[in-house]
Parts: C-alpha cells; sequence; structure tokens
C-alpha cells in the first residue's frame, strides 16, 4: 500500500517562544496559515494528484504549535478534515507541537477528532542544548508529553535536530537513546540551520555560534539513521525539503543540500564499502544489492562506485530480489 501524506502548513501559529534558529517567516514562502477554502484546495487537488488506488493517505497539520491554538481553532480545523475521514479519502490526521503544549483533555479531543499520529518537536533531550536553542521548555516536558501521547493510544513522534548551539556529537547521540527511552516510533532529523532574522544568525555573525558543515551533517545524521533502523523507529525525513520548507534566499550558513537524505544513503553504502581494499583481488567486479538499493549503493554522483573503481576497473551494480537492507554480495569477474 503505497502512503500519502496532504500537508496543511501552520506557520509559527500559537508559538509561544522564538527557538533562536527559528525565523518561519522567511523559512516558508507562506505567511498565514490557510483558510477554509484553501484547505479544501489543497485536500481535493492532493487527492486528485495521487495515482494509486491502493492507497493510505494522512492529512498533516505542521509547521507551527497545534495543540497550542485555543481549542475552538483546534476544533475548527478538525472539523473541517471529517467529511474526508467519513467518506474513507483520508484515513487519519498527524500533527506536529511543541512538547510543552500537551495535556490529557486537549489529546482527548484531538483523539475524537481522528487524528492518530502526533509529532513532537523535541530537537534535543539536553537542558544546556534547550536553554540555550530558546526552546522555552527543558527535557522533562519532553517525557511528560511522550508519556501522555503513548497513553491515548497515539503514534509518537519526537523530532531531532543535529548542530544546534552547545550540541556535539555525543549530546546528539543521547538525545536519539533518549528518544527510543521515551518511546518514539518515528523521527525526523533536521540539521540545524542559520536563517536571516533568527537569534542564531547574530549569534553567528558574531562568531558565537558555527554550524556543521555539510559533512559533519550527513556523518551524524547517518549514525543516528542506523542507530534508528537498529531500534525500528522509523526515519520520516532528513533535512529539509527545498520547495517546502525552506526559501535559500533566506538561509545564511548551515548544512543544507537539496538532496541531503541521498548524501546520506550514499554514506550509509560507503560505510558499508569501507573494508573494499581487503576485498579479493580482480578486474571487475558485481555488485547485488536489493532492488530498490541499487542508487543509493551507487552513491550519490556515482561517489562509491568512483570510490570502488580505485580498485576495480569496472563496478557494475545489479538488484538481487534475495537481499534486503544494505547487504550486499560480491561477485568477481576476470576480464
Ligand atoms: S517551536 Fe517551532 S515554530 Fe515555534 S519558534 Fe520554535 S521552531 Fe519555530
Amino acid at each position: 500500500m503505497r502512503h500519502y501524506n496532504i500537508p496543511i502548513f501552520m506557520p509559527e501559529m500559537a508559538c509561544p517562544h522564538r527557538c533562536v534558529f527559528c525565523n518561519q517567516a522567511s523559512i516558508s514562502s507562506q505567511l498565514h496559515a490557510p483558510g477554509e477554502k484553501e484547505i479544501h484546495q489543497k485536500i481535493k487537488a492532493h487527492l486528485k494528484s495521487f495515482k494509486t488506488e491502493n492507497r493510505l493517505v494522512q492529512l498533516a497539520f505542521f509547521g507551527g504549535n497545534f495543540t497550542g491554538l485555543p481549542i475552538k481553532l483546534q476544533k475548527s480545523y478538525l472539523q473541517l478534515i471529517q467529511p474526508y475521514l467519513e467518506t474513507g479519502l483520508i484515513s487519519g490526521i498527524r500533527l506536529s507541537t511543541r512538547p510543552d503544549c500537551i495535556d490529557t483533555e486537549n489529546l482527548q479531543l484531538l483523539k475524537d477528532f481522528g487524528v492518530t499520529h502526533i509529532e513532537l518537536g523535541a530537537q534535543s533531550t539536553s537542558d544546556k542544548v534547550l536553554l540555550a536553542s530558546g526552546r522555552g521548555h527543558l527535557r522533562d516536558a519532553i517525557v511528560s508529553a511522550s508519556q501522555q501521547i503513548l497513553a491515548a493510544g497515539f503514534v509518537l513522534g519526537l523530532q531531532m535536530m543535529i548542530g544546534l548551539p552547545k550540541d556535539d556529537t555525543e549530546t546528539t547521540m543521547q538525545t536519539a537513546r533518549d528518544l527510543l527511552a521515551f518511546g518514539a516510533n518515528e523521527t525526523r532529523i533536521y540539521p540545524c540551520l542559520v536563517i536571516k532574522g533568527t537569534e542564531l544568525e547574530e549569534l553567528y555573525r558574531t562568531g558565537k555560534y558555527q554550524p556543521l558543515t555539510l559533512d559533519e551533517a550527513v556523518e551524524q545524521t547517518a549514525s543516528l539513521y542506523t542507530f534508528f533502523e537498529e531500534n525500528e523507529i522509523k526515519v520520516l525525513r532528513m533535512g529539509l525539503h527545498p520547495s517546502e520548507d525552506l526559501n535559500t534566499d533566506a538561509l545564511v550558513a548551515g548544512p543544507y543540500h537539496p538532496q541531503f537524505a541521498e548524501l546520506v544513503y550514499s554514506k550509509l553504502w560507503e560505510k558499508q564499502f569501507e573494508n573494499y581494499t581487503l576485498w579479493p583481488k580482480a578486474k571487475a567486479i558485481e555488485l547485488l544489492v536489493s532492488r530498490n538499493q541499487i542508487n543509493h549503493a551507487a552513491g550519490f554522483k556515482s561517489q562509491n562506485r568512483k570510490l570502488l573503481e580505485k580498485k576495480y576497473r569496472k563496478v557494475h551494480f545489479k538488484a538481487d530480489e534475495s537481499l534486503t537492507g544494505r547487504a550486499f554480495k560480491i561477485k568477481i569477474h576476470e576480464l
């Protein structure tokens, strides 16, 4: 079954704080939350564009702080989606919100209106990093919100960021271990970027903040991905989507790449091949990998193929239906 999301972007709505890295006004080209008519138009246009009949469609309210909105407004947004849920055109609603905006009563309302997935912008579980990032809540809020969401029977998503102020590789990995301990079913990994008009821009320009390089961000995200994969936490996204999330004119510095996730998949395969110098001598090899991994295995712009071509004159990647994940087999060919 194919999974589709219909995203409804709620820019910076009901945000009681301004995180140092966030300027939703410039991160998105859209300044206001869409109205009723616009939401219906968006849903209909998306539904029309889905080709597969055998599909699961979710509506996603994201970008802002849904449960921070007045209850009346939350209800009116959720109400708009009910006809689509009743006819089965949409199977559930997911939304993103802040950890300090969760309470039992509000969760019950979300449940009653068909919300199935709640994603919290956890970003980090280090109090030091949360404070330096101006999040306005500490680790305790993430623990408490996660417990309430799971107890109410929702699928829990805990999003994290890397390269935040006062962050390092150890606090980043600890955040990943904590997300697992807090019961996350899903995650998203966002590298911290310096965006125009944010407090982080000021810190960067005065030399008080140094963003990760692209290589560091890819390396860290690859380690996180491996950890989440091993622990069966679904990684929904790595990096920002260029058209939806970021107006690149607003980017000042940081590890942005339009195909960030591709770089990470490529890195994961590079790690698989790290012992290639010890592989048997031959003029040509065939690497068998699962069909959906062929491009990732060859690498972004064929960088893994080029690496292996330092040892072998010819490197050919071929699909093998018996393989899954990043398992591979090597076939030696003497030319
Ligand atoms: S909570 Fe989210 S939307 Fe609000 S300021 Fe922070 S990053 Fe921006």
